[in-house]
Order: structure tokens, then C-alpha cells, then sequence
């Protein structure tokens, strides 16, 4: 399998190791959205490498919805001609819609940053089994 874009992988929610396994429990649940396994399925890369390892996915999640939510608002007004009321409503439709996607992508993104793609990592797991 070919080396997939950082990006791709980060919105996939892939393993940033080897790029197959989820890194979440599927199919999604309400009660708990960001459910990981501890390991990866395919290649065994820790999802859990420390406690308190996603504290940092919370800066990242509160500066890409800021931009993200500037941006529909912004999309609204200067866009749409819509009053500064209508936006901050449509706003909270689309906040809504993206609140568990972007708590995902936001963590997906703070493991995608700390660990590198290795080619060879499932291989490197099936040979020590
Ligand atoms: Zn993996």
C-alpha cells in the first residue's frame, strides 16, 4: 500500500503508522465518540502511547474550529448578505453537525503530528508473531 497524504490520513482517521487499521471503535456511538482501542489492529502502534496524550488535540480542536466557525460566519455575512443574528444561527446548525467529526479529526490530527508513517510496520508485526 502506497504512503497516503497526511491530510487524507488525518480526515480518514487512520493509524499514522501503517495507515490500514481505524483508529476508532466502529460503528459510532453517541455515548462514546472517541472510543479507540489500545492498540492498532494492523500494526499494533499504541493509540494510548501516555496519559493525558490528547490534552494537546484540545488546543488543536479549539483553533481549527475558531478559523473553521470565523470562516462560516464570515461565508454568511459577507457572502450571503445574511444579518450578523441569521449567521450566528446558522452557525449553531453547522456546529452541531461538525462537533463529533472535528473532535475526531482534531485527535486524529494530534496522533497523525506524533507518530510517523512506517511502509513496513504490519509486515514488521506479522514477522514477530
Ligand atoms: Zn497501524
Amino acid at each position: 500500500m502506497s504512503k497516503r497524504s497526511f491530510i487524507t490520513n488525518t480526515f480518514m482517521c487512520k493509524c499514522p503508522r501503517c495507515q490500514q487499521g481505524d483508529l476508532y471503535i466502529k460503528p459510532f456511538s453517541f455515548a462514546k465518540p472517541v472510543d479507540m482501542p489500545e492498540n492498532c489492529p494492523e500494526c499494533g502502534q499504541s493509540f494510548l502511547p501516555e496519559p493525558g496524550f490528547y490534552y494537546g488535540a484540545m488546543f488543536l480542536s479549539y483553533i481549527v474550529s475558531g478559523f473553521f466557525f470565523l470562516g462560516v460566519v464570515g461565508l454568511c455575512i459577507i457572502g450571503f448578505g445574511m444579518t450578523v443574528n441569521a449567521a450566528m444561527g446558522v452557525l449553531v446548525i453547522v456546529a452541531l453537525l461538525v462537533y463529533f467529526p472535528l473532535l475526531r479529526c482534531s485527535r486524529s490530527l494530534w496522533i497523525n503530528l506524533m507518530v510517523r508513517y512506517d511502509a513496513d510496520a504490519v509486515k514488521n508485526k506479522q514477522s514477530e508473531t
